[in-house]
């Protein structure tokens, strides 16, 4: 069984109580014991992160580049190993975990050639004799607050970016998933980087998570999570101005068009609703289906649903592990009992599973004859329940698929440049996906959504550099040389 600590000022440290880590897949497994912070070590973390980011930031862009590859190429070798942990205490299917780790390396090499790429800009000035230089430097201290459901990828996409433009961090990972953490804490602590550069704290959201957001020497925030908890931290930070970066829920949409291959539609649709056990940010929650091709389509995706293998996250050719929690699961059968009362059709799934293991399993469910303003296709689930809206044409395809507060990300099944075009134009998502699934995005691009999705700059890619850096403009006036 494992013992993870906090790490905090460059060392190991106990907390005020543990933490036991439970596996979902098997409930009698427990991975480890997990230290939780005191307040007073987010305060010494934030001291120490303070002066260990003036010498990181003076180190050079090279020795911050061979940091952050070490470190990706160490998560790439191992990513078997540390996706098997992974999987273990989240419950996604062992080629899912095995996938986090890797991207999550991916992440970290890729942002230790951008750390090489911070190139500024020099313009001409309105006034004779004077040169304008426009520069990117770090922020400070960059709290990060990061979700469970991908505990390294969305970390990694965070903390590989501050630690790239000089940055120092505090990071504060979700409470259920705090053996990936110290994994990866471990593997950033043995790197020749400042003391107190990088700074570990586990501990509940409402009190280390809270304490972090509050802390008055933070010059950045950035939190992957709910969009409840996001605007309580915006809060907090508008009123001492720390630059913010959230991103948060989504409702996602996926159409399906009469023109499109219906095969390929109803396996885009399966992996975009289940995949993860549906616990994606960019999960297919809508199916929005055209009518002539509706049934047809149903059919397809029922049986593909119906064939999904569930089970324990670690066994060769499970497809769909269990959910997260049992409350998650519990939160997740009264959604299915909900969109029943509203009047959808529970078609498949939907139910908990009684499995070898004792984990929290669940079938994977889909309604039929969903309306767009049930609350099932309107709140968010993280669950593996995905909703048919039928929609008589085009237009009011598009029309169901802006039509929740959010705007993550949107698919569309068609064959039909102009659709595609149409539709990647109307939607209002900060990505659009055409006859992909709606989950499963590039590591070198920017990421995140618009309305109630996402706030602040976009995360990842040439984008990262907006929120982890301010700018400088420099006036020069050089006089006459001699
Ligand atoms: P939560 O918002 O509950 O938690 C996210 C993080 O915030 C956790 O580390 C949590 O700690 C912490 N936290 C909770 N309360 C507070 C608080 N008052 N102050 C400071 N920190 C706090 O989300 P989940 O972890 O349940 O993650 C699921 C959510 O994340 C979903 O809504 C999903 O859409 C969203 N998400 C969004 C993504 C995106 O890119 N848009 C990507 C992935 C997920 P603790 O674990 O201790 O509660």
């Amino acid at each position: 069984m494992l013992n993870g600590r906090n790490f905090v000022a460059g060392e190991w440290r106990d907390g005020a109580d543990w933490v036991e880590d439970i596996n979902p897949s098997d409930v009698t497994d427990i991975v480890g014991r997990f230290a939780q912070a005191r307040p007073s070590d987010i305060h010494d973390a934030v001291a120490a992160a303070q002066s260990a980011q003036r010498e990181w930031a003076a180190a050079g862009l090279e020795a911050r580049a061979a940091v952050l590859d070490a470190i990706g190429r160490e998560l790439m070798a191992r990513s078997k190993e540390l996706g098997e942990l992974l999987s273990r205490e989240e419950g996604k299917t062992l080629p899912e975990g095995v996938g986090e780790v890797y991207r999550a390396g991916q992440f970290f090499t890729y942002f230790a050639a951008e750390a090489l790429r911070n190139l500024g800009a020099s313009a001409d000035s309105v006034r004779a004799g004077v040169d304008v230089l426009i520069e990117r430097g770090p922020l400070g201290v960059v709290a990060i607050i990061s979700p469970w459901n991908f505990p390294v990828a969305t970390a990694s996409w965070k903390i590989a970016p501050a630690l790239a433009f000089g940055n120092a961090v505090v990071w504060k990972p979700a409470s259920i998933t705090p053996a990936s953490a110290c994994a990866l804490t471990e593997i950033i602590s043995r790197q020749a980087i400042p003391k107190g550069l990088f700074n570990l704290t586990m501990g509940s959201g409402s009190t280390i998570g809270r304490e972090l957001a509050a802390n008055a020497d933070i010059q950045g925030l950035s939190f992957t999570g709910s969009g409840a908890v996001g605007s309580g931290i915006a809060a907090l930070a508008a009123a001492r101005f720390v630059k913010l970066q959230l991103e948060m829920g989504s409702k996602n949409p996926f159409v399906v068009m009469d023109d499109a291959d219906l095969d390929r539609a109803a396996e885009l649709a399966v992996n975009g609703a289940f995949g993860g056990t549906g616990q994606k940010c960019t999960a297919s929650s809508r199916l929005i289906v055209h009518q002539p091709i509706h049934d047809a389509f149903v059919e397809k995706l029922l049986a593909k649903t119906r064939a999904l293998k569930v089970g324990h996250a670690l066994e060769a050719g499970v497809q769909m592990g269990p959910v997260v929690s049992a409350e998650q699961l519990s939160a997740n059968l009264d959604y299915v009992t909900l969109g029943i009362s509203e009047g959808a059709e529970l078609a498949t799934g939907g139910e908990a599973l009684d499995l070898a293991h004792n984990g929290h399993y669940m079938a994977p469910a889909v309604f039929l004859n969903g309306r767009s303003r049930m609350r099932i296709n309107q709140e968010e689930m993280f669950a593996p329940i995905t909703c048919v809206i039928p929609a008589d044409d085009f237009d009011e395809a598009i029309f169901l698929a802006n039509d929740t507060p959010y705007g993550l990300t949107a698919g569309i099944a068609t064959r039909s440049l102009a659709r595609a075009t149409k539709f990647r134009h109307a939607s209002r998502s900060g990505c659009v996906m055409v006859n992909l699934a709606t989950a499963g995005t590039d590591y070198h691009v920017p990421f995140g959504g618009v309305r109630a999705s996402s706030y602040g700059p976009r995360e990842q890619g040439r984008s990262a550099v907006e929120f982890y850096t301010q700018v400088k403009t420099s006036y020069i006036h050089a006089g006459a040389a001699e």
